[in-house]
């Protein structure tokens, strides 16, 4: 419902920013193609990463969402160019648009905007900050063509389309790039920055039955579910009951950083690490 309310809209803009020749609403069509497809994606992800893990995909399918919004960046940045390569031009040899029509593509996409914002408020799940910023943004877009449209109508400083356009876009960019620093990071398995590796080590350490703690793992599958696994090596053969006493510890341990998937793997004293050789880790 959403998805197609924002996609009818998107192409209005796109057909009506090209018709009224602004710069500044084909920029805020960008933003709002942006915004579609996050919906879209979101709503076919919803469907396909609700499906369990199986033998091929052992750890499910969330990542598919890092991969999606991937792809919403290249999309994002290819229609930036477009709009910065219209505008740029009309700096030097700006353009009139059609005013009028101007204004009411921006009384529209003020509505549009506003209502979807309001909608979305009122449900209470959703009143994440992140979410209201984004909502916010939504709406002053248009509030901001349409204040150059009005001003238009009064006085004609046609170079205020592609000014408008361009800090527009270069936004969208900032924005782009901020999250495809943040998908990048989890592509390339970074530790999240919100584990501190360091405290779970230490306290993984803490038992004087432990010796050591070793090929220490954290990643994230999406950015939200992380994985965790460790290698702990032991001082000495505790009896059965130490040794469970400890296995609880752990087991406790690392339950609190809420992992989605955690493996800890026991070493005894003598016993060599099983991926000692492997990669540039010390091993044991
Ligand atoms: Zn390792
Ligand atoms: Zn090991």
């Amino acid at each position: 419902m959403a998805f197609w309310l924002n996609f009818t809209f998107t192409i209005i803009e796109f057909v009506g920013g090209l018709m009224v020749n602004s710069v500044a609403i084909l920029s805020d069509a960008v933003h709002d193609l942006g915004d579609t497809l996050a919906i879209g994606m979101g709503w076919v992800l919803g469907k396909v990463s609700r499906k369990q893990a199986d033998q091929r995909f052992s750890y499910g399918y969330q990542r598919l969402s890092v991969l999606a919004a991937l792809l919403n960046a290249l999309v994002l940045i290819a229609g930036s160019v477009f709009v910065i390569s219209e505008a740029i031009p009309r700096l030097w040899a700006p353009e009139m648009p059609d005013t009028t029509g101007m204004l009411a593509l921006a009384i529209l996409g003020v509505t549009v905007n506003g209502l979807g914002a309001w909608r979305l408020l009122r449900q209470s799940s959703l009143n994440a900050s992140v979410i209201r910023w984004h909502l916010l943004e939504d709406v002053l877009g248009w509030v901001a063509v349409l204040v150059v449209s009005l001003v238009l109508m009064v006085w004609e400083i046609p170079i205020l389309d592609p000014i408008l356009s361009i800090g527009f876009t270069l936004f969208i960019l900032f924005n782009v790039a901020r999250n495809v620093w943040a998908s990048l990071k989890v592509f390339l398995q970074a530790v999240p920055t919100e584990v501190d590796t360091d405290a779970l080590v230490d306290a993984l350490q803490a038992p004087p039955a432990v010796a050591g703690v070793h090929h220490v793992h954290v990643w994230s599958l999406d950015g939200q579910q992380h994985v965790f696994s460790a290698h702990i090596k032991l001082g000495g053969e505790p009896p059965m009951e130490e040794l469970r006493g400890l296995k609880s510890r752990f087991s406790a341990l690392v339950k609190e950083y809420g992992f989605a998937h955690s493996t800890i793997e026991l070493e005894w004293p003598e016993e060599m690490c099983r991926n000692a050789e492997q990669g540039n880790e010390e091993g044991e």
